[in-house]
């Protein structure tokens, strides 16, 4: 399936809730859902009454958009967290929370994680601007593991676009899991991260539901 490249507002429009895929945008009074909070289309504004199917399906769509993964990735995912031991939804949102390109999102080194085939820590990764213990990586989708250690090129600190980022790690919240040596910018994964590292209200059971029909 095609990576979405249109409108990631929109993406917010249909799920009726902040996504947070354009950065500081996000946050002002530009944000297209604050400005139009109805659903995108000829009869958005008039849907109403989604039933258990359409809600277990928004909730997918809803975890899908905000980290970026397409369908096929998302099932792999889910298949992942279901064979592994605990509970099976806060399982899939520890994985996706540990992708590559979320960890450099969450720890202040890009604006966005967007679904668009632009978003910046997507393509930061694939530009090879980090390296995973030592080693250059450029797979977006890459799951970290605990004692993982991720850090930015030396060549990649002098340029614009991470001087700017680096500047404004002391204003951004480092989660629980992550210990960030902000002088330094090295990342280390300090933990897996739990249930209430997800910084979104998701309603993970619904996309388990879905799944297990
Ligand atoms: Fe979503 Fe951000 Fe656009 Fe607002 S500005 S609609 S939160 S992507």
């Amino acid at each position: 399936m095609a990576r979405y490249t249109g409108s990631v507002c929109r993406l917010c429009r249909r799920e009726g809730t902040k996504l947070f895929l354009k950065g500081d945008r996000c946050l002002s009074g530009k944000c297209a859902l604050e400005k139009r909070p109805n659903v995108p289309g000829q009869h958005g504004a008039g849907r109403k009454n989604v039933k258990e199917y359409g809600l277990q399906l928004r909730e997918k769509q809803k975890a899908k958009r905000y980290y970026g993964v397409l369908e096929s990735q998302f099932k792999g995912y889910f298949e992942k967290a279901d064979k592994t031991e605990g509970v099976t939804g806060e399982n899939l949102l520890s994985l996706l929370e540990r992708r590559l390109d979320n960890v450099v999102y969450r720890i202040g080194l890009a604006d966005s994680r967007k679904e668009a085939a632009s978003g910046q820590a997507r393509q930061f990764v694939t530009h090879g601007h980090f390296r995973l213990n030592g080693k250059k990586v450029t797979i977006p989708s890459l799951i970290v593991r605990a004692g993982d250690v991720i850090t930015l090129r030396e060549e990649s600190r002098s340029s614009e676009k991470f001087k700017n980022l680096i500047e404004a790690l002391d204003t951004r919240i480092t989660p629980k899991w992550i210990e960030l040596d902000k002088a330094q910018v090295v990342a280390k994964v300090a933990a897996l991260p739990a249930r209430d590292d997800v910084d979104f209200p998701f309603e993970e059971h619904l996309i388990v539901e879905l799944y297990s029909k």
